[in-house]
C-alpha cells in the first residue's frame, strides 16, 4: 500500500522562552504558523523486507537512522508492534537546517501516513504525544495549523485560522546548528515578546495589530554570529514588510506582506543578494 503525505514548512510568528527546565532544554512560548514552502513524501508499507528504508533527491541528507523521518516510522512500528516494511521517498523542497523544521515536518507526515496506512486510528494529539522524543518541533507539524506552542513543545494549542498573506522566506548561505545555538541563550538579557497580547489580537482577528507584535528573543544571539540575517531583515522592511523577522533558532528570515504586489517587490529586490529566495503563503 502507497500513502502520500505534503509536509509543509513552519514559520515562528513570535518565538520566546521565559526559563530552561533541569533538562537544559528550553520551555518554549511560540506562535507558530505553516506556509506552502513543502516536502512530498510517498510511503510504501510492504510485507517484505520487514526494514525501514529512507531515499531523498537531496544530497545533504543521512538517509538511514539520523533522518527524523526513518526515527518516526521507527517508533510507530515498535510501539504498535508492526511487522511491515516501510520505504519512504522525500521530494525534498524545504531548505535543510534552516529553522523551517523541514526534518521535523518529514516525521510528522511519516506518523500521519502511517496512522492511515496502519489503520491505527490514532487523533493528532496521540500522534504528537507519541512524537515529542523525536524533535520538539514535530508535535507543532503532527497538526501543520496555526497554533500555540509551550512546554517542550509537546502542548499545542490550535488557533483560528490566519489570513493568506504573502510570505516572503529567504535563506542565507549559512547553517545554523539549534542545539549550539539554545545552550548560549543567557536568560538574564532575554527581551521577552507580548505574546498574551499578540494571542489576544490573533484570536479577536485583528491580524494588522497581531503582525506589529511578533517577534523572535533569539534574532540579537544568531544576529550576532551571522550579520547578513539582520541585513536581510532590514533590506524586507525597507522594500515595504508588514513583518520581517527570523524563523527559529535561524538563519532564515521571513517577511510577510499584506499585499502580493509588495511580497513580490521584496521577491525581486533579494534574488541576487540571497540565493534561496521563495514567494509562498500562510496555509
Ligand atoms: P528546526 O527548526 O525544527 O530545528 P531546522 O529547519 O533548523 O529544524 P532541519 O531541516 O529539520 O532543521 O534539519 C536539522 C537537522 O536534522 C539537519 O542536521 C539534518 O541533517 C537532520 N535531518 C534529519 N532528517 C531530516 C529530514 N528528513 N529533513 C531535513 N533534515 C533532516
Amino acid at each position: 500500500m502507497i500513502v502520500t503525505e505534503k509536509a509543509p514548512a513552519k514559520i515562528n510568528l513570535s518565538l520566546d522562552t521565559p526559563m530552561r527546565y533541569l533538562d537544559g532544554l528550553p520551555k518554549w512560548d511560540m506562535i507558530m504558523a505553516s506556509i506552502d514552502l513543502a516536502d512530498y513524501l510517498t510511503i510504501d508499507i510492504h510485507e517484505r523486507p520487514q526494514t525501514i528504508k529512507v531515499y531523498s533527491d537531496s544530497g545533504f541528507l543521512p538517509n538511514d537512522q539520523r533522518n527524523l523521518a526513518y526515527q518516526a516510522a521507527h517508533v510507530l512500528k515498535t510501539r504498535f508492534h508492526q511487522t511491515a516494511g516501510v520505504t519512504i521517498r522525500i521530494k525534498k523542497n524545504i531548505p535543510v537546517a534552516a529553522g523551517l523544521g523541514g526534518g521535523s515536518s518529514d516525521a510528522a507526515a511519516v506518523l500521519r501516513g502511517l496512522n492511515k496506512g496502519w489503520r491505527l486510528g490514532l487523533s493528532l494529539a496521540e500522534l504528537a504525544k507519541l512524537s515529542l522524543a523525536i524533535d520538539s518541533d514535530v508535535p507543532y507539524c503532527v497538526y501543520s495549523q496555526t497554533a500555540h506552542v509551550t512546554g517542550h513543545g509537546e502542548l499545542v494549542a490550535p488557533l483560528p485560522p490566519v489570513p493568506h498573506d504573502w510570505v516572503v522566506v529567504a535563506k542565507p548561505k549559512v547553517s545554523v546548528s539549534t542545539p549550539t545555538i539554545l545552550r548560549q541563550i543567557n536568560y538574564e538579557t532575554l527581551e521577552h515578546l507580548d505574546n498574551e497580547g499578540l494571542l489576544r489580537e490573533m484570536q479577536n482577528g485583528n491580524w494588522d495589530r497581531a503582525l506589529a507584535k511578533m517577534g523572535n528573543v533569539l534574532e540579537p544571539l544568531t544576529e550576532s554570529q551571522y550579520p547578513e540575517i539582520r541585513r536581510l531583515k532590514q533590506k524586507m522592511l525597507k522594500l515595504g514588510a508588514d513583518c520581517a523577522q527570523m524563523s527559529g533558532t535561524g538563519p532564515t528570515v521571513f517577511a510577510i506582506c499584506r499585499s502580493e504586489s509588495r511580497a513580490k517587490r521584496i521577491y525581486n529586490g533579494l534574488r541576487g543578494f540571497c540565493s534561496e529566495v521563495y514567494q509562498v503563503v500562510l496555509l
